[in-house]
């Protein structure tokens, strides 16, 4: 199947991040509903073309903790990626609407983004790059999966010297422009994990707001943010701990936390997030 402008019918627009607007859209011949996202690449029509050429890798990330993709193209200099549309939207929008989301959803968060990491990279040496609350995304099925990993090395060059490629998750080494590897991702699931935890962005101080430098210097410099007392299990304490190692190359890799006693108890753990899911839904959805 290929994907194109013209086979595409535009809906409501499900959100807008730094660097894209994503839509709802059906498209035509097989009536399959799809989230568009367009994102406006500066960059020469041969670099755009290798980005499409890169992004075709993407047809073959296939695993239940991978969005789906079902092609990208290229529309009067826009990149459009067509993608499984995720009902419940992503975690920033979830925790945003019902505040903190429960340990036993956490957990099952963490077991999918681990295996979703571990997929990529094991079977596609992929590092995922981008792991935030916006970029985990559930369904009413239950599904939990990872969006908008770095499959583009073009793409990946051409955001990086932008502010868009400037994100409070990321890791100390990672904003010190040193070597950047899979545990890196081990941090920003940290950060991620933490905020879904509290309900609120770990780094957030109670006055004036960070500017970006600020907060960069505050990751790189100061001591890593810990759990408040007393609300969380001291396993979820001891598992951020880990993933907020400064030293990367002391940090566990997604695949040694795959096999932490955390992420054993968590996916053993009857946890049933379609039942969960329901708080989500307002009475017009059904
Ligand atoms: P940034 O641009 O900093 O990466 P972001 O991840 O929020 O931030 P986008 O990736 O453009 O930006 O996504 C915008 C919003 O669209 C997301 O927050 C999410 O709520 C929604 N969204 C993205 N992809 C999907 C999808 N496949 N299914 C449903 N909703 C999606
Ligand atoms: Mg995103």
């Amino acid at each position: 199947l290929v994907v194109r402008e013209e086979d595409i019918e535009l809906s409501e627009e499900l959100g807008a991040g730094n660097g894209g607007t994503v839509h709802l859209v059906v498209h035509k011949p097989t009536g399959t509903i799809m989230a568009k996202k367009v994102i406006h690449v500066e960059a020469r029509n041969s670099v755009r073309r290798a980005i499409v050429r890169e992004m075709q890798i993407m047809h073959q990330c296939i695993s239940p903790y991978i969005v789906s993709f079902y092609g990208a193209y290229l529309n009067e200099g826009d990149l459009s990626i067509c993608m499984e549309y995720m009902n419940l939207g992503s975690l920033d929008n979830i925790y945003k609407k019902i505040g903190p989301i429960p340990e036993d959803v956490i957990g099952k968060v963490t077991y999918a983004v681990l295996a979703g990491l571990v997929y990529l990279y094991k079977q596609h040496r992929i590092i995922h790059r981008d792991v935030k609350p916006s970029n985990i995304l559930l369904d009413t099925k239950g599904n939990i999966k990872i969006a908008d990993f770095g499959v583009s090395t073009q793409l990946i060059n051409s955001v990086a010297n932008t502010f868009v490629g400037t994100s409070a998750y990321m890791s100390p080494e990672r904003i010190k422009a040193e070597r950047y590897s899979v545990q890196s991702d081990v941090w920003s699931l940290g950060i991620t994990l933490m905020e879904l935890a509290v309900g609120k962005f770990p780094f957030q101080s109670e006055g004036e707001p960070l500017s970006v430098f600020e907060l960069l210097e505050f990751i790189v410099n100061e001591p890593v943010p810990s759990l408040p007392p007393g609300k969380y299990s001291a396993e979820l304490d001891a598992f951020l701990a880990k993933c907020l190692i400064k030293d990367p190359a002391s940090r566990p890799t997604p695949n040694d936390l795959l096999k932490d006693p955390y992420c054993i108890a968590a996916n053993a753990k009857e946890v049933d997030i379609e039942e969960w899911a329901k708080v989500l839904q307002s009475p017009k959805d059904g």
